[in-house]
């Protein structure tokens, strides 16, 4: 036993819980056929009144929350250029972005990349006048980076305990990709106190209230925003309804 278990224990359940979506996405692309797929049973999740496919994504719905980003859940479904329809996770209609929750046991996500060319504008970066600068964003959520104080130098003289009550309680950090290749980061204006994400055509203004940054900007890697860490879940039934807390 070591003091990290419980966080990788959380971590197991989020990437089982992610195999639980993978019935879904199977659902999703063979909605009003009826061979054996639409048999498996998701793990519903309810958070805020919204019931979730699964723990990783009411995570993210907690996260966006906490990041104060609104988001709406499966509000719109997309024709994508190849005919095949799309309907992505998240609209986080005050920034201009879609987000689309991947687990390790999702890898189908050519729907999101081709959502993300297709909402990009033709203009040159620098004369883009649209309402969202390069056209909306499609961000892939992952599961969360783990909070490792025992490999972390600024830790270094914290107790044994201190450590492990820090990672226990801790929701690890926010990890996403852009689905358009280029550099991506995150952000909270220092005009609005809104965060977003922004992408390099974009990172010249805030999304929300489109003053100049004079914020940094983090990129996934750099583990500065807290992923939220919703209450334990076991057993397939199971809710974990936290909108009363
Ligand atoms: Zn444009
Ligand atoms: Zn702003």
């Amino acid at each position: 036993m070591t003091e990290s278990n419980d966080w990788n224990e959380y971590v197991e359940q989020l990437i089982q819980d992610c195999g639980d979506r993978q019935a879904t996405v199977n659902l999703r692309s063979s909605e009003g056929e009826s061979d054996e797929q639409t048999t498996i049973k998701a793990l519903p999740t309810v958070y805020r009144d919204t019931e979730f496919r699964s723990l990783l994504e009411a995570c993210w719905a907690a996260t966006l929350d906490s990041l104060r980003i609104v988001w709406e859940y499966e509000p719109e479904t997309f024709t994508l250029p190849s005919g095949v329809k799309y309907l992505p996770d998240f609209h986080l209609p005050e920034i201009g972005a879609w987000l689309e929750v991947k687990g390790p046991g999702i890898p189908r996500i050519e729907k999101a990349f081709e959502l993300g060319a297709m909402l990009a504008c033709s203009c040159e970066p620098l004369a883009c006048t649209c309402r969202w600068t390069g056209g909306e964003l499609v961000i892939v959520g992952h599961p969360p980076t783990p909070m490792d104080p025992w490999n972390q130098d600024s830790y270094r003289h914290w107790p044994r305990y201190a450590k492990a009550k820090l990672a226990r309680r801790h929701g690890g950090f926010i990890r996403w990709t852009s689905t358009r290749r280029h550099n991506s980061w995150m952000t909270r204006c220092s005009g609005c106190t809104r965060v977003s994400w922004v992408e390099a055509p974009r990172a010249f203004r805030c999304p929300v209230c489109e003053s100049g940054f004079e914020a940094p900007l983090y990129r996934s890697f750099e583990n500065h925003f807290e992923f939220e860490r919703l209450p334990w879940l076991s057993g397939g039934a199971l809710k974990a309804d936290v909108s009363a807390a």
